[in-house]
């Protein structure tokens, strides 16, 4: 069986002690090892990272920006293999996989525009004879830590502006689906990226605390649950270091009674159950204004349900792949029989649809008369899993979001301008969607929830990037007429 290798400085390594399994959820068949980075290898890492550093910030912005272009290129060229790649060890679908590999393709492109995106700002003459500009500088070795459930998207939502920044990266990928960040060291090589811009070191806790304890480590880019994401935060600022740490969430989607109950029962249905309810802006509650409007929904889910294709990613009939492992599957069927005990009505039962073969496949979920205070309410459970909180008005709806503990994604159903507006302004979340039940910003704006779903200032990607990736430095300079220059004690004064 294969050892999925790190790679450092540009070489390929794999002799570690200790290693991981990694599994191909659809067939349940261990398919590959994966090393475990203990400290030593860290070090080797960020050591690499850190010798690569004077080059690569010393690189032109053109030169620079011509590797992004090229990864672009290869990314497109090479999509195909690469979602496989992501089907095989994460177990989503091929199309769902693809789609992946074209969200994080905006990023490339986002990063491709550097030059555009490094400038800084210039002030002639703030007083007689100086000028200010302000420049934006590489904060220096950047780690990135990411979860399975987006195996390529979420390490390009990091390295592409991390390094358009001129910085240089050690990417932790998941141990659960590691080959895809393999994957994208190479093709990021071969698009001219010099070695030890882009290490990528495997592993577990011990891999990350090293990186967080780390001196020459300087900011920590993190996505993953809600817990790690505080520990990581909190660990890696006490180091003093630059953090941004995304968490988990609870994604509520309120369905007005004027909405149209077609589009919102294929949109909930969708976004809850799409990738096996494995996505952080997936919708996990659904939020029905008035009891007509639940009835009539909950009617529509049922009908859609009875329909959905359950079964391995790479058969193009499939809708809906396995869970990434057999003791997630165990935790997310635990929140359903939990459900019941609590007093909410499963409506459908997915833990009891039977699947051939050794797969992690569980069927989906709908559970009605869900409550706060109920465990399938306030604990993520990221499975496909879909629970029904009615609400007599829409100001119940937006009080319900509010005092949600997570905060990253929301959305609204309605056909009322005036409501949607409102909900816009008064709904306390990251990401808000009209008619829109995913709304995971396009390249070109940042990404990022409220409250427990992001420990730091910044948001990913995007914009907010350039910012976290970048130290700025503002310099006062003075050119004076030589003949006026002379000796004064007095404070500096622009007056
Ligand atoms: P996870 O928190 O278990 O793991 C994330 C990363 O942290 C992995 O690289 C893992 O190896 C590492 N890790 C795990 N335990 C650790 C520990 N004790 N100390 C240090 N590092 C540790 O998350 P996951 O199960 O891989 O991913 C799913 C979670 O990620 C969900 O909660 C989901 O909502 C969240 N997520 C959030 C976003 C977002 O943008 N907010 C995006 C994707 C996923």
């Amino acid at each position: 069986m294969g050892v999925i290798p790190h790679v450092i400085a540009g070489a390929e390594v794999t002799d570690d002690v200790r290693t991981g399994p990694v599994f191909n959820p659809a067939t349940g068949e261990r398919i590959a090892e994966v090393g475990f980075a203990d400290e030593a290898r860290v070090a080797e890492a960020v050591a690499a990272a850190k010798a690569a550093l004077p080059g690569w910030r010393g690189t032109g912005l053109v030169k620079r920006a011509d590797v992004f272009f090229r990864l672009r290129q290869l990314l497109l060229e090479r999509s195909g293999e690469l979602a496989a790649i992501v089907t095989r060890e994460h177990g989503k679908v091929l199309a769902d996989a693809a789609g992946e590999v074209s969200r994080g393709l905006e990023n490339v492109e986002f990063a491709a525009g550097l030059v555009h995106l490094l400038k800084g700002e210039y002030a002639e003459q703030v007083s007689r004879g100086v000028d200010v500009h302000s420049v934006k500088q590489p904060v220096g070795v950047v780690a990135c830590i990411t979860p399975f459930n987006f195996p390529i998207m979420v390490p390009l939502w990091m390295t592409a502006s991390a390094i358009a920044c001129g910085n240089t990266v050690v990417l932790k990928p998941s141990e659960k689906d590691p080959s895809a960040s393999l994957f994208l060291a190479r093709l990021f090589a071969e698009a001219g990226l010099p070695d030890g811009v882009l290490n990528v070191v495997h592993g577990d806790k011990v891999a990350v605390d090293a990186l967080l304890d780390h001196p020459d480590v300087k900011a920590v880019s993190f996505v993953g649950s809600t817990p790690i994401a505080k520990a990581i935060y909190t660990r890696a600022s006490a180091n003093g270091k630059r953090v941004q740490a995304l968490g988990g969430a609870k994604n509520h989607m309120v369905v007005m009674p004027d909405a149209d109950l077609d589009a919102a029962a294929d949109a909930a249905v969708s976004a809850s159950y799409g990738a096996a309810g494995e996505r952080c802006m997936a919708i996990s509650v659904l939020v029905c204004v008035g009891d007509a409007t639940a009835d009539a929904l909950i009617g529509k889910i049922t009908e859609r349900i009875a329909r959905l294709k359950i079964g391995d990613g790479t058969d193009p009939a499939s809708e809906m792949g396995p869970l990434i492992t057999a003791e997630h599957r165990a935790k997310v069927a635990g929140y359903v029989t939990g459900a019941a005990a609590e007093g909410a009505k499963v409506v459908v039962d997915g833990t009891s649809q039977a699947f051939d073969g050794d797969g992690f496949f569980i069927g989906v979920s709908l559970v009605d008369g869900v409550r706060p205070g109920m465990k399938v309410y306030d604990e993520e459970i990221f499975g496909p899993v879909l629970s029904v909180v009615r609400v007599a008005s829409y100001d119940e709806a937006v009080a319900l979001i509010n005092a949600n503990r997570f905060a990253n994604g929301t959305a609204i159903f309605t056909r009322d301008g005036g409501t949607a507006r409102a909900f816009e302004a008064e709904a306390e979340v990251g990401m808000v969607g009209v008619n829109v039940p995913i709304p995971v910003p396009v390249g070109a704006f940042s990404f990022g929830g409220w409250r427990d779903s992001l420990f730091g200032d910044s948001h990913i990607y995007g914009p907010e990037s350039i910012h976290f990736y970048t130290r700025s430095k503002v310099v006062t300079s003075r050119w004076p007429d030589p003949s006026e220059s002379q000796v004064n004690l007095g404070f500096p004064s622009n007056h």
